[in-house]
């Protein structure tokens, strides 16, 4: 018996018989070798193993929830992207290499120049790369990996996406790797699937592969534990998973995602383990706390760039600065006005002061490299304005083609939060990718009444029914126009109105940190019953 303190990538327990995955170059060694053909062979062998693991991948995608699905159709895009495959057959075409060594050059190289970037994001494509590579010299040399008849823990040097594909995951009990890491997809999957991983250590992993049984507890790796030792841990096991069934169970069919809204300096660290589906709102006027002067281009990237790594594959949107009426921090000389929340604020003050905002679309489309990062605008009224708003987009975008500097054209998405653009939501999905309603401040104009007027209590109303109509009007065009609406305002977390918004078709809802574990639960809760009394749908209006 032997012991590994590693690192965690998804905690849990777990035993069960070592499974080692090997890296494809040492299957090369395998006594038979590989018995090369002509070039319009090897083509087609690469053709047919690109089929059967782009079948593999579809069937797992199709198996998965949502999140794992997207992970195994990205690795499907890789696989049949002409980046990849154009290079592999190019060199077998033109330098007459066979097919394993076509692929294992293409992969090295590839793999390795995105390894040399600075971005994580890119980085981590690099396993990705990887990942399709092995899979791809797996099948070359003569079919599938071992199959996995057993409960089992694997072991390996480093695993992808794309090896897992061609398992039977039901029966992964654990994961131990040398390289990996929280953020990688395999700990992605491991996570959505409830499978406990850890890595770190490259003599753990090895001797891991060469022993018969393993038992995984939080951070510890037990290598050939002792029989009476091993007999408990299995019985450990099969109570967790019949607790956790229950939990499944309870869980199934939940499908409205929760998510952070950020209102002010960030702890990524805090926000990466929150927990949140996704960031639904990040108030980007609250992230710079102190500064006298407008943040630069430069500030401003590190930032966004900051929040987007830290939620990895997560849904991140970016609402440009919602500046005037009550939220000035001083960076631009905004008019004295007598009515300033109807005066000039959110996207009217983005458009009037055109280089200031350049500013951060510029910086947002550089920091959308590194995550799933999405553009927001607030205070949307008309049409024009999002035109408007994609157009000062292309101008950033050409912008940094022309300086070499990369980035991403993200989706983007508006605000609803104005009674204007809930009753013209049709003609608006039709420039926006989705909406998120702000029912702050939808409240305020269509009741007439200031956010922060006082000695107004007696209009105070947990959800009143004619916001809650926008809502379900808005929800409605965005589903017959094909586009997702989240509410991102104090609504979404109140107890009063999360059956109400989900039975509307809301697919998101975004509340500050302290509220997420409260508001999934009265998510739960309310898609239970939801389910129960599937009636209660048509009762929203
Ligand atoms: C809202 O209006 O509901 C909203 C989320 O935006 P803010 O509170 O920042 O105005
Ligand atoms: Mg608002």
């Amino acid at each position: 018996m032997k012991e590994f303190v590693l690192k965690v990538a998804q905690r849990g327990f777990a035993a069960g018989k070592a499974f080692p995955v090997g890296a494809a170059d040492e299957k090369e060694d395998v006594p038979g070798g590989y018995a090369a053909g002509t070039p319009e062979e090897e083509l087609h062998r690469f053709d047919e193993a690109v089929r059967v693991f782009g079948e593999e991948l579809a069937g797992a995608a199709a198996a998965a929830d949502e999140d794992s699905a997207a992970i195994f159709k990205a690795e499907k895009v890789l696989l049949e992207d002409e980046w990849y495959a154009g290079a592999v057959r190019q060199l077998i075409r033109a330098e007459g290499l066979d097919a394993p060594a076509a692929v294992r050059k293409t992969g090295t190289d590839l793999a390795r120049e995105l390894r040399a970037s600075e971005n994580a994001y890119l980085q981590q494509r690099s396993d990705d790369v990887k990942g399709v590579t092995d899979r791809l010299l797996a099948l070359l040399r003569g079919g599938k990996e071992r199959a996995l008849t057993a409960p089992s823990i694997l072991a390996a040097e480093e695993l992808s996406p794309a090896q897992l594909s061609g398992m039977d995951v039901s029966l992964i009990r654990g994961i131990v790797t040398a390289k990996g890491g929280p953020l990688s997809h395999v700990s992605i999957l491991a996570g959505n699937l409830g499978i406990p991983y850890v890595y770190g250590s490259r003599e753990a992993a090895a001797a891991a592969c060469a022993c018969s049984r393993l038992i995984l507890a939080g951070d510890r790796l037990i290598l050939d534990p002792e029989e009476e030792m091993y007999a408990q841990a299995l019985r450990r096991q099969e109570e967790l998973a019949m607790r956790k069934g229950k939990r499944a169970a309870d869980r199934l069919g939940s499908r409205t995602r929760v998510c952070a809204s950020i209102s002010g300096a960030v702890d990524t660290e805090a926000l990466r383990t929150s927990g949140a589906d996704g960031v639904g709102l990040c108030r980007t006027e609250f992230l710079f706390p102190g500064h006298t002067a407008a943040p630069s281009e430069e500030e401003q990237t590190k930032v966004y760039r900051a929040i987007a790594e830290a939620m990895g594959e997560r849904e991140t949107v970016f609402r440009t600065m919602d500046l005037g009426a009550d939220k000035n921090p001083g960076w631009l000389a905004l008019p004295e006005e007598k009515n300033p929340a109807l005066g000039c604020r959110g996207v009217r003050v983005s458009l009037k002061e055109r280089d200031f905002f350049k500013t951060q679309l510029r910086a947002m489309l550089r920091a959308a490299v590194s995550g799933n990062l999405k553009i927001m605008i607030p205070m949307v009224t008309s049409v024009w304005e999002v035109e408007a708003v994609r157009a000062c987009l292309e101008e950033c975008a050409k912008e940094l083609a022309e300086a070499g500097t990369a980035y991403r054209m993200p989706s983007l998405g508006i605000m609803v939060e104005t009674p204007a653009a809930a009753l013209t939501a049709e003609q608006l999905a039709e420039k926006a990718d989705f909406f998120s309603i702000g029912t702050n401040d939808l409240t305020q104009y269509t009741l007439a009444l200031d956010r922060e007027a006082q000695g107004l209590e007696a209009y105070d109303a947990p959800c009143y029914e004619v916001v809650l109509k926008l809502v379900c009007m808005t929800a409605e065009a965005g589903r017959r126009k094909h586009i997702p609406t989240a509410v991102c305002g104090e609504l979404a977390g109140s107890p009063a109105a999360v059956k109400r918004l989900i039975a509307a078709g809301i697919e998101a809802l975004s509340v500050p940190l302290p509220k997420l574990a409260e508001t999934r639960r009265l998510v739960r809760k309310a898609e239970e019953e939801l389910r129960q009394f599937p009636d209660q749908r048509r009762e929203v209006f």
